[in-house]
């Protein structure tokens, strides 16, 4: 049991393999030979599920811990700023339906809750539109910075589209020839236990075998370590989240200077609903859908109507990648010396790209805690499945709540993810408290929510939710600082509007001359 914790073993190079990897890498200095070394394994029959795909803000914190340049990512990635999501359509399906969760807090957030004067306003003005600028510079296809602010540093928060494919063949060059982490191109075959059933080695159809103390599960839905080997049981969460399919298309621009989207465009269909990414080089298009509501055939008839403006005729026949989900999680994510990252620990419609912050946030809290020896194991598995069975039911309750709002009643999609006997009871909760008071900070459970209250109060308040206004609501409110920080915004966002370049022309500006170098914590 004192045996010390010291060559990690990566199964898998997609994102979540070489995010994981890198960052242990990065932060036990493998390089000079701290006791650690960080051994990648990677499959040469088995591709990455990679799409086009959106990233929160985590990814430039976790990008400048990899030491990995900005410039770089955009240039190499043909990455894009993105500030959010747009969603059209989820409300009542309206030509003017639509509003947006930015990544910025509202004005003043950490001291004042402008919701609840807003809501005396909101006859007038949108949420988002009165509490951040964000919205404002999305609708306008803006950047979130200047092409004089450093790497990393914001003018408004944001995060990425990214293509993964490129972003995994970034990474490995990086952990490899920068970070000291050690790559195998081989197929794992077996899995071998010792008596007390702690993983020993990994046999490699062509190297033989690879020997290591913690094995880190990137395999992806394969999930190879803790599903097929440890049977590990999957949570299917279908009765709460019904997307279980996906239709993906790649569709070029019109031409170089056509508008890249500054957010997420998340489109309701009958079925599901429709992303929309705006790269440097292309948009990533698909239909996630239930295929208990609506057939390949239904599904791919509206996904061609989507791309129809954009392609005409071709749009007819383009070819459609199929990809199959299966929404759920793993009963836990750390078993014995395995502890799964990414998609091989479970998988959630990308409604508000979960997916790779899961993965950072799971990377991080290895590297963080790396047990020093297999004694300890135990119990930094036990925090570690606690506190990731708390987030994956927090992010399914935040995927939820775009659902139960709807008014949209226009297909049985929409009418049976009003069932209330689909909404997690946590949920449920939730919404009968905002129903007398607007959302804030001690509403959820713990600090470092991946939902924040101020993400809840974009979304409840985009889909039109009433929160009825009392009267201690109203004695409490402190009206002139509300009234100040409206201004304020309002002062901001005409200020931003006529100084920050397109996204389209900034992502040029850096492909040309890159951004200065800055120091991000
Ligand atoms: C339709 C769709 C849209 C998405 N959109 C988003 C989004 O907008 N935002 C977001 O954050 N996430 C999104 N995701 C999720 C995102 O793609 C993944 O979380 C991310 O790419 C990490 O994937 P992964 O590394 O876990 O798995 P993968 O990319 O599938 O990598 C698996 C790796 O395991 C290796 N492997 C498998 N079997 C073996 C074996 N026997 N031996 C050795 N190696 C093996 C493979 O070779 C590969 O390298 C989306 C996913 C889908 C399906």
């Amino acid at each position: 049991m004192s045996k010390p914790i010291k060559h990690i073993v990566v199964v898998g190079g997609g994102s979540a393999g070489w995010i994981t990897a890198g960052l242990i890498a990065a932060e036990h200095d493998v390089i000079s030979d701290s006791g650690v070394r960080v051994t990648l394994v990677e499959s040469p029959d088995v591709s990455l599920i990679g799409v086009g795909e959106g990233t929160w803000p985590t990814m430039r914190a976790t990008l400048a811990k990899l030491g990995i340049s900005e410039s770089d990512f955009i240039r190499d990635c043909n990455a894009s700023f993105k500030q959010g999501t747009r969603f059209d359509c989820w409300h009542n399906g309206s030509s003017d339906d639509r509003y947006y969760h930015p990544f910025i807090l509202p004005n003043g957030y950490l001291k004042t809750n402008l919701a609840e004067s807003w809501l005396a306003i909101r006859d007038r003005v949108s949420f988002a539109d009165a509490v951040s600028v964000q919205s404002h510079l999305c609708a306008h296809g803006l950047a979130p910075k200047q092409a004089a602010t450093p790497e990393y540093a914001a003018v408004a928060n944001y995060g990425y589209h990214l293509d993964a494919g490129k972003f995994a063949v970034l990474l490995q060059k990086h952990c490899t020839h920068v970070l000291g982490v050690r790559h195998i191109l081989d197929h794992v075959t077996q899995v071998e236990n010792d008596e007390q059933g702690y993983i020993v080695s990994l046999a490699c159809k062509d190297s033989g075998p690879l020997e290591g103390d913690l094995f880190i599960d990137c395999t992806g839905f394969a999930s190879l370590l803790l599903g097929k080997h440890y049977k590990v049981p999957f949570v299917s969460r279908k009765q709460n989240l019904f997307i279980d399919t996906a239709l993906a298309v790649q569709v070029p621009y019109e031409s170089e200077d056509s508008r890249i989207e500054s957010q997420t465009i998340s489109t309701a269909q009958s079925s599901g609903w429709i992303w929309d990414i705006g790269l440097s080089s292309r948009r990533g298009v698909g239909y996630v859908f239930s295929s208990a509501h609506a057939s390949d055939a239904m599904a791919e008839k509206e996904l061609r109507a989507y791309i129809e403006p954009a392609l005409g005729p071709e749009s007819e026949s383009i070819s459609l990648r199929k990809i199959a989900i299966n929404p759920g999680h793993r009963q836990k994510f750390w078993h014995k010396n395995c502890v799964a990252v990414g998609m091989s620990a479970g998988f959630l419609e990308p409604l508000e790209a979960s997916a790779l912050v899961l993965v950072e946030l799971s990377a991080q809290m290895i590297s963080e805690q790396l047990p020093a020896t297999r004694e300890i194991m135990p119990l930094v598995a036990k925090r570690f499945n606690e506190k990731f069975l708390y987030r994956w039911d927090r992010v399914i309750d935040f995927l939820k709540l775009h659902y139960v709002l709807t008014e949209r009643k226009d297909s049985e999609f929409w009418i049976d993810n009003c069932d209330v006997h689909s909404v997690p009871e946590s949920l449920r909760e939730l919404l009968q408290l905002w129903r007398y008071r607007v959302p804030w900070h001690a509403d959820l459970a713990q600090a470092d929510e991946v939902f924040s209250s101020a993400s809840y109060q974009y979304v409840l308040y985009g889909m039109g939710f009433h929160t009825k206004r009392s009267a201690a609501m109203r004695r409490a409110r402190d009206q002139s600082e509300a009234d100040r920080l409206f201004e304020e915004n309002r002062k901001k966002t005409k200020q931003l509007l006529s100084s920050l370049p397109t996204n389209r022309e900034l992502i040029n500006q850096i492909k040309q001359f890159g951004l200065p170098q800055g120091k991000v914590a």
